[in-house]
């Protein structure tokens, strides 16, 4: 198939490309430093985790992971947000979400100094994409930017239609992609007519959490097709796409597994080390 969009090896692509800015880092000193703060047991997580840390240390990261059990208080875990805030060795860091009930997210994801918060969550990064000077944005949204830019996808005055509008993939994609002039269409679990709408799209992001929901009658002829989703069937892992309905179709797309997962990783390794670029400038 010529017609994929294709994760894995644009990740590897990215990952040479990272290195080679590591090899100049380290000629001054600076070792990227990136921090996933883990609360209680959550199997999710703990893959996502793990993928991070294979990733980060094939690139030669300092990666830290620190966890903490379920019972902890909300300000021993505040306390570790500010250890983190003031280590200099740690460029960016995450705290992985879902928190326990007892603990506020939105306390936690303030707590985190802006210019360490890697996946782009706190409130000043968010207004930062939406006033079109993006500083760190959701990871995922970095990565699908990263991969269309790869395959030299111009959206300027594309028609892209999003579906799903989560802070951390609909929102921010559709604010990468205005930035990026492109005309942004944002659906959700509301708008009439689903399919009539995406049907206009030259480029389709889907991203709800609903196993091959998008079939063919979604994509008009010769879209590019985004498929965020990651959903558990049977034990296979499906995107929200109905991929052997949709490829036919489209003009590009991507495969899950296989595409937007590995970018997504590649997007946080990429803003963790232009934060450690920016540590390196500071210090001459
Ligand atoms: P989320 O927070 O649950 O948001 C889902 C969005 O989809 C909501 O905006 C919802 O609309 C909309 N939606 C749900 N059903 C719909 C329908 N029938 N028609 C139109 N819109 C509908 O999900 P998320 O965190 O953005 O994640 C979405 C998917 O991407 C999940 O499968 C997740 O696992 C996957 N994901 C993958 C990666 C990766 O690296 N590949 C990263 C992040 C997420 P309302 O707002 O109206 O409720």
């Amino acid at each position: 198939m010529d017609n994929i969009l294709d994760g894995k090896a644009t990740a590897s692509y990215f990952d040479e490309e990272m290195l080679t800015r590591i090899a100049k880092l380290k000629e001054k000193d600076i070792t990227p430093g990136l921090a996933v703060i883990m609360v209680g047991d959550n199997s999710a997580s703990e893959i996502y985790v793990r993928n991070k840390k294979r990733r980060a240390e094939k690139l030669g990261f300092n990666f830290e992971e620190i966890l903490l059990l379920d019972s902890i208080s909300e300000s021993e875990l505040l306390s570790e947000i500010d250890k983190l805030n003031n280590r200099d060795d740690i460029d960016g860091f995450i705290v992985q979400l879902p928190l326990p009930k007892h603990i506020n997210e939105d306390t936690i994801v303030n707590a985190v100094n802006p210019a360490k918060d890697v996946d782009g969550f706190a409130p000043y990064n968010v207004g930062k994409l939406y006033m079109n000077d993006p500083q760190q944005v959701p990871a995922t949204a970095k990565g699908i930017m990263l991969l269309l830019e790869k395959y030299k996808i111009d959206v300027d005055g594309k028609n892209v239609v999003i579906v799903g509008r989560s802070n951390i993939v609909g929102r921010p994609v559709a604010s990468l992609m205005l930035n990026a002039h492109a005309t942004v269409t944002i659906t959700h679990s509301h708008t009439k007519n689903l399919s009539e709408v995406t049907r206009q799209a030259d480029i389709l992001i889907v991203a709800i959490g609903r196993s091959e929901f998008i079939t063919a009658d979604f994509v008009k002829d010769g879209a590019v097709v985004v498929d965020v989703g990651m959903n558990r069937v049977d034990g296979k892992l499906t995107g929200d796409v109905k991929f052997d309905e949709v490829s036919p179709k489209a003009s590009l797309i991507t495969p899950v597994p296989g595409g937007v997962g590995p970018m997504t990783i590649t997007g946080l390794m990429y803003q963790t080390i232009q934060i450690a670029e920016r540590r390196a400038n500071a210090k001459g």
